[in-house]
């Protein structure tokens, strides 16, 4: 017999749309199991470093609405589990939960670290993107919740080194997956995005040249938590003096099959020139763009401000990449104005890769897509978060390309149409009735 947890909602993804859309439910005194299939939550939120258009610090963003979530004495968390499917019953939803082993005892675990310190076996820190590295024992990133350490156990080679550091003797080799299901009233989908691979263009080097980069490894680079404090080029580990960006690498491209405009990558690459200015302040920065897209609130006027700033905009369509004998990315543009191609070499290239639907089954759950693979709106004018699903919404990035500002708004939308369905449908389930398997939770207290 399976453990069943039993909650009125639940929220698939922790990233900050399924972060507020949790916090705003609990808040309202429902019972809520946010669900994330990573080791922390935060998603990609938490990876960023500055946010336009305020460059407001994303970690001290970040890190408080995942406590919030974490700790809320509303909210069961469960992490590193994988959705297998879900079903109808009633009114409301089961979903059959796989909790992937960590083989670390996450009761036990204080996340000290002392693990990760003693393990010979290094890998890419997937966190920093692969410029940085972690052992095969680790906690995900400094600020990870819960702050829980895990092993990759494909990469373990079994020394037995953590063991004899671990003072809390949670390393568990014979942990297994375990199974169970969470019963619950209603769902919201807050599955986000991935980015389009930094490798899919030919034309633009197949992801072989050292020094062409792509915009979330900026983040990275730029970050308080980055890998090396500093910006350095892959190829030779030098600080670059010239470095542009090349914007719709990833979006409005047919070849990709990406024809749409992912709406964030005008105003990210905008961002990141205006911070690599500050963090190098004799580097020349040059955005290389098709249409510059400043669409939300003080974003047109962060984008004088860069220009203001000396960032150097050229309208030209990036016709190809290469490099000479150093690796210096060598940039082929057609200026589209004047309609001649030029060659400029630089330092360091930046893809501005879009937003691609993230990496789950299709249907998502029984949830229908549209023909961009994002969750399909039926009715996005009358009401953006409802899903051809009676009952399940869908929120942030998991719907289409959106930034921050409208994830959180999409967020809050939901939570009110999935509290409204709660309370039509009678399923707001008592707080001392919401039954949680000791096996299974991970409740906020264990890490306070
Ligand atoms: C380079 C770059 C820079 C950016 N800079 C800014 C900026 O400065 N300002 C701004 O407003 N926006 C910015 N954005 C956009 C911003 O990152 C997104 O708007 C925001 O992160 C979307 O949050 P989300 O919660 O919808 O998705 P995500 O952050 O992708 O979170 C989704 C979460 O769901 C989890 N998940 C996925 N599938 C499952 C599943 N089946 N089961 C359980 N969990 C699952 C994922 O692991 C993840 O934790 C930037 C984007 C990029 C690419």
């Amino acid at each position: 017999m399976l453990n069943t947890v039993h909650a009125d909602a639940l929220v698939v993804g922790g990233g900050i749309a399924g972060l507020q859309a949790t916090v705003d439910l609990a808040d309202q005194g429902y019972q809520v199991a946010l669900l994330e299939r990573q080791a922390s939550i935060g998603g990609k939120m938490i990876m960023l470093s500055k946010v336009f258009p305020t460059l407001d610090c994303c970690s001290c963003i970040t890190t408080p609405r995942m406590a919030a979530a974490a700790h809320h004495e509303n909210v069961q968390m469960f992490t590193y589990c994988d959705i297998q499917s879900i079903d109808r019953k009633g009114d409301g939803f089961v979903a059959h939960v796989l909790k992937k082993p960590r083989y670390v005892n996450e009761s036990a675990c204080t996340g000290c670290r002392e693990c990760e310190y003693a393990c010979p076996v290094h890998l890419p820190d997937l966190f920093d993107y692969g410029l940085g590295a972690h052992s095969a024992v680790y906690v995900p990133f400094s600020t990870a919740m819960p702050q829980k350490a895990l092993i990759d156990i494909d990469h373990c080679i079994f020394c037995g080194k953590c063991e004899k550091a671990c003072v809390a003797d949670a390393i568990d080799f014979t942990q297994t997956a375990e199974e169970f299901d969470i019963e619950v009233g209603t769902i919201i989908l807050a599955t986000g995005f991935e980015t389009t691979p930094r490798d899919a263009k030919k034309e633009y080097g197949n992801g072989r040249l050292l020094n062409v980069v792509d915009g979330m490894m900026v983040e990275r680079y730029l970050a308080p938590t980055g890998p090396y404090g500093h910006v350095l080029r892959p190829s030779d580990g030098m600080q670059p003096d010239s470095i542009a960006y090349v914007q719709c690498a990833g979006s409005r491209d047919e070849t990709l099959g990406v024809p749409y405009c992912s709406r964030v990558c005008c105003m990210y690459a905008i961002k990141q020139a205006m911070l690599l200015s500050g963090a190098l302040p004799m580097a020349d920065i040059t955005i290389y763009y098709m249409d510059m897209r400043t669409f939300g609130k003080g974003y047109e006027q962060f984008y004088q401000n860069a220009r203001a700033m000396g960032v150097e905009f050229v309208k030209g369509k990036v016709a190809r990449l290469s490099e000479d004998e150093n690796q210096n990315p060598i940039v082929r543009v057609e200026l589209v104005e004047e309609g001649r191609v030029i060659e400029r070499q630089h330092d360091m290239v930046v893809l501005s890769v879009g937003m691609v639907a993230g990496d789950n089954p299709r249907p998502v759950f029984g949830v229908p897509v549209s023909d961009d693979g994002f969750i399909a709106l039926p009715d996005p004018l009358i009401s953006p978060t409802r899903t051809n699903v009676v009952g399940i919404y869908a929120v942030g990035t998991a719907t289409g390309p959106m930034d921050i500002v409208d994830s959180i708004v999409t967020s809050g939308a939901a939570a009110a149409e999935a509290a409204a369905y709660l309370e039509a449908t009678h399923r707001h389930v008592p707080v001392e009735t919401a039954v949680t398997e000791p096996a299974v939770a991970e409740r906020s207290v264990s890490y306070a």
